[in-house]
C-alpha cells in the first residue's frame, strides 16, 4: 500500500502531487474547511507543507517589512497547527520553501523578511521562470540526511544546483535543527532535525523537476520514511 501524504494546499499543487506519486506515495491534499489537524494526522503517513506567500512576521515577533505584501493568516494557522500534531505523532514531514519557513518559525525560529535589502552580497533567489530555472549552487553537510539522500546527484561531493524563488530566509534556526545546506552568500537552503523521523526542510522547488528527475532522491526518502 502506498503510504498517504497530506500536502498542505497551495496554488500551484501539481508537480507537489506528482513527485509525491512519482516516489511511490499517494498524495491527500487536504481541504483546510473540512480537516482537523488533530484527526487528520491519525489518517495520514507523512506531511508535505508546500510553497506559496510568506508568513505573518507578527508569528515571530517583528513588524511587517515592506516588501511583504501578502500574508493568509489563517494558512498560517492551520500548517502551524498541522506540523505540530505531525510532529507529536512521529510523522515524516517534508517541507518546501515557505514550508521550510513554517517549519523553523513554528519550532521558534525566525526569518529574514527580505533577503535582497536586509542582507549583503546577496546572489538571485527569485528566478521566476521557467520554473526549474538553475539559480544558484548549494553546499550540503556531509552526513546529513540532505546529502546522503543526494549522494548521486552531486558534484564535488558536496554541491548541487538549485533553482530558487524566496525573497526571506532563516535568520534565527529553531532549536533542535541544523542547518544542513547553504547558498554561497550564506543564505541558509536546508534543515533537518538530527537523530529523528525524517524532518527535513528545503528553500528551493525540487518538485519542479520532476520530468528530469534531479531530486527524485528527495522525495523517495521521504516517502520512504512514511512507509515505516
Ligand atoms: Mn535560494
Amino acid at each position: 500500500m502506498s503510504p498517504i501524504i497530506a500536502v498542505a494546499p497551495c496554488r500551484s499543487l501539481p508537480d507537489y502531487v506528482e513527485s509525491i506519486r512519482r516516489a511511490g506515495g499517494e498524495p491527500r491534499v487536504l481541504d483546510p474547511a473540512q480537516d482537523q489537524p488533530a484527526s487528520v494526522v491519525g489518517e495520514i503517513q507523512g506531511l508535505l507543507l508546500t510553497g506559496g506567500v510568506d508568513i505573518d512576521p507578527t508569528l515571530y515577533g517583528e513588524e511587517r517589512h515592506a516588501t511583504v505584501t501578502a500574508i493568509e493568516p489563517e494558512r498560517d494557522v492551520f500548517e502551524f497547527a498541522l506540523l505540530r500534531a505531525a510532529r507529536e505523532a512521529r510523522l515524516p514531514i517534508f517541507g518546501i520553501c515557505r514550508g521550510l519557513q513554517v517549519m523553523n518559525v513554528a519550532f521558534g525560529g525566525t526569518l529574514v523578511q527580505d533577503i535582497e535589502s536586509q542582507a549583503a552580497g546577496i546572489l538571485p533567489h527569485t528566478v521566476a521562470a521557467p520554473p526549474c530555472a538553475i539559480a544558484h549552487e548549494v553546499w550540503i553537510s556531509k552526513g546529513s540526511r540532505l546529502w546522503t539522500l543526494m549522494q548521486e546527484q552531486m558534484v564535488d561531493a558536496d554541491t548541487c544546483s538549485v533553482n530558487s524563488r524566496h525573497h526571506q530566509a532563516i535568520k534565527n534556526l529553531a532549536s533542535g535543527f541544523e542547518v544542513t545546506a547553504t547558498a554561497p552568500d550564506g543564505v541558509i537552503e536546508a534543515i533537518e532535525c538530527p537523530n529523528s523521523a525524517f524532518c527535513l526542510g528545503v528553500q528551493w522547488h525540487p518538485e519542479n523537476f520532476w520530468r528530469t528527475g534531479e531530486f527524485r532522491p528527495l522525495f523517495e526518502g521521504f516517502i520512504e520514511a512514511c512507509r515505516q
